[in-house]
């Protein structure tokens, strides 16, 4: 047997350790004990399957043109050529590339360059758009920076209350609940979720009204004195306006709303401010929404006023979905930003990327489409007639998923990279076979803002190539030159960061995997255990230990100071009526990740979820005529899903609920998006639904 290989998990944001041992065909993964996320030796049922995903027979393993195997020079030269013809007709906005959180942040960054280089195209975004976006953007407003969870995970032990908004981790990352074993729970959420189940209080607003419960929570705050005045006074700024606009938002009108009586509301607040140490931590269900970035808002305000970000044991955080979604929004994928976590926008920025890329300023293109405004405009006249897609399965991720899907097949080309024929491979003309996780290396950046590194530990199977390698020959055949070694790409990388928010100039491979920093605990270094994985950006400098609490002293404002904003409750894009009676909600499950185009080919995974469900309340089930294992049709506005019903009382009457692993669910979401961070509204949306007879 080879020597174990310590690496990371390939699906969520806790990025949890894992080794790798091979001996002949066998692979088998064990966990590790030296990584935070998992250090009591944990992993998810999808941890402990992934090896499967190395070893699994629908794996491509040439390249396809118009579905036949064709060499690799082949499909590369036909793709350069057919690229090169639509940019002379169209320009270089007639190409998109779309990208993923998952990617490692080597091709997050080398995606970016390639489209803004060697494309010159703007119309460049990433299905991290429809993750963490409004939380990014909700960060960004407050604090001015946007670091997911700015603390490590090993700090949420001592507190002694978490507020849990819209976030599901029992299920979605069940190793991280252990941090929240010292803490009394406080779960908003519409359903009786494995992570409700586990809290001291549960609220249960209806779908679409956390920001209006968010609203409630911080005038009681206000009401009984429960603001840190002084903290508000030192650390924070618009506080007043704040406080005025909450006037519209007296508790008796939010139980109305929300469905949530005030003494709940009163509880969950008061145990907040009398708690020594406690967490605000918000999740898709708070974020997902057209109001996603203001309903963030709403929390952090209320985090803000009880005195916790920025505070040692105390703190807002963000649970981040994908593997690298926080990597994954920092390095130039995004249609707004520039590696570095810089704005596209600015002027310096600019200037200095240009010139690390060995381009001027002006040639590099603005901002371009966000994710489902770029999907939306495919193959319409004014829309890119190409796109280039990396780690990610619109035709199952996405809102509106048939409409997306029609706009990508009225495309001329479309290529895509992926590791099985996912539901938007089987639409392109032209299919890359690519690596994955474990074998190949490359760094990912988790959920705290940690900098980790995934180590390749398996030969990939002969005829795949790396994405790295594949952006990297494309750019070769459009006439440029780019590293296509993860390293090389990394001090790239590192290069372009320096400077910006999140700067990972100081960070190398081999700090990362052998970093040992010790610090003061109370000015924010990291000791024993926590530092034995991976990096905190910022991190200027070879000598810099990084920045685990990178708030303890100032916000990332201008004028160090948090800032409050003042935000309305504005309700659902789609309300209930009498032809759509009831709510969608949409989440995960434990068995699954993302748009389960991996998952759903790991037998023990399929077999404990085989197929796509529909969650619905008796009293429902009753008046629909509905019984358990029934297959039940979801119909909206926009098209249709299907799903065997299960009958629960974990949900309310008024809502059903479906996972979104499979294709069906996101034809029936509702694309309307939020104005700022341009999520889409997967969270809520108006249906009926019917027995299938
Ligand atoms: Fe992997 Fe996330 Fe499960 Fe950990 S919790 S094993 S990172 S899927």
């Amino acid at each position: 047997m080879d020597a174990p290989v310590r690496t990371h998990c390939p699906y969520c944001a806790l990025q949890c350790g894992m080794a790798i041992s091979v001996s002949g065909p066998e692979i088998t993964i064990t966990p590790r004990t030296d990584v935070p996320a998992n250090a009591a030796g944990a992993l998810c049922q999808k941890g402990w399957t992934a090896a499967e995903l190395l070893t699994n027979g629908a794996r491509l393993t040439s390249p396809l043109l118009h579905g036949r195997p064709v060499a690799w020079d082949v499909a590369l030269d036909h793709v350069a050529g057919r690229l090169s013809a639509i940019r002379r007709e169209h320009g270089p906005d007639g190409v998109a590339v779309f990208g993923g959180g998952g990617l490692t942040n080597e091709k997050a960054y080398l995606l970016g360059k390639f489209a803004r280089v060697a494309l010159g195209t703007s119309q460049i975004d990433y299905n991290g758009r429809f993750c963490m976006s409004s939380a990014a953007a909700a960060s960004i407003r407050a604090f001015g920076m946007d670091r997911g969870m700015p603390f490590p995970v090993t700090d949420l032990a001592g507190a002694d209350v978490v507020l849990l908004a819209g976030a599901n981790p029992a299920e979605t990352m069940p190793p991280f609940v252990r941090h929240l074993a010292g803490a009394r729970l406080v779960v908003v959420d519409p359903r009786r979720t494995a992570t409700a189940r586990l809290a001291w209080l549960h609220l249960r607003p209806a779908p679409g009204t956390d920001l209006a419960l968010a609203l409630g929570l911080l005038h009681l705050a206000v009401a009984e004195d429960l603001v840190d005045v002084a903290y508000v006074e030192e650390r924070t700024s618009g506080f007043d306006a704040v406080r005025t606009s909450l006037a519209a938002w007296w508790p008796e009108r939010v139980e109305r709303i929300t469905g949530v009586p005030v003494p709940r509301m009163r509880e969950a607040v008061r145990a907040l401010a009398y708690a020594k140490n406690a967490y605000v931590l918000t999740g898709r269900g708070a974020e997902q929404h057209a109001q996603g970035t203001d309903t963030v808002t709403a929390f952090v305000n209320l985090a803000l006023a009880l005195g916790l970000p920025g505070r040692l044991g105390s703190g807002y955080g963000c649970l981040t979905g994908q593997g690298n979604g926080q990597g994954g929004r920092e390095h130039g994928q995004k249609a707004d930003q520039l590696p570095g976590y810089r704005r596209i926008d600015d002027p310096a920025a600019r200037a200095h990327v240009a010139a690390v890329w060995g381009v001027e300023p002006d040639d590099l293109p603005g901002p371009g489409r966000s994710a489902f405004e770029l999907l939306d405009a495919l193959g319409t006249p004014a829309g890119p007639k190409a796109m280039l897609l990396f780690g990610s399965n619109p035709v199952v991720s996405a809102p509106d998923s048939a409409r997306v899907a029609e706009r990508i097949r009225s495309l001329d080309l479309l290529v895509v990279c992926d590791v099985v024929m996912s539901e938007t491979a089987a639409l392109a003309d032209v299919v890359f076979p690519v690596t994955q996780w474990a074998e190949e290396t490359g760094t990912m950046t988790n959920l705290e803002g940690r900098v980790l590194l995934r180590r390749r530990a398996v030969e990939p199977p002969p005829g795949v190539r790396s994405d790295l390698e594949v952006i990297a020959a494309l750019a070769r055949r459009l006439g440029h030159d780019f590293a296509d070694e993860p390293g090389e790409v990394f001090d790239e990388l590192r290069r372009a960061s320096a400077g910006g928010p999140a700067d990972y100039s100081g960070i190398t491979y081999d700090r990362i995997t052998g970093a040992r920093v010790t610090g003061d605990r109370t000015r924010g270094g990291v000791s024993g255990r926590e530092a034995g994985a991976g990096v905190f950006w910022p991190c200027p400098s070879p000598d810099h230990p990084g920045t685990p609490r990178p708030f303890l002293d100032a916000f990332a404002t201008p004028d160090g100071r948090a800032r409050f904003v003042p935000v309305e409750h504005r309700g659902p894009a789609e309300e209930i009526d009498d032809d759509y009676p009831v709510y969608l909600t949409t989440g995960r499950v434990l068995a699954h990740y993302q748009s389960g185009a991996q998952t759903r080919r790991i037998a023990p995974l399929a077999e404990a979820v085989p197929e796509p469900y529909v969650e619905l309340h008796p009293d429902l089930a009753g008046r629909l005529d509905i019984g358990a294992g029934d297959l039940v049709r979801v119909v909206s506005r926009r098209g249709e899903g299907r799903g065997v019903a299960r009958i629960s009382d974990a949900i309310r009457s008024d809502t059903v609920f479906m996972p979104f692993h499979w294709e069906g669910t996101n034809r029936i979401t509702n694309p309307a998006l939020d104005p700022t961070s341009r999520m889409p509204e997967f969270k809520v949306c108006a249906v009926r639904v019917e027995r299938v007879a």
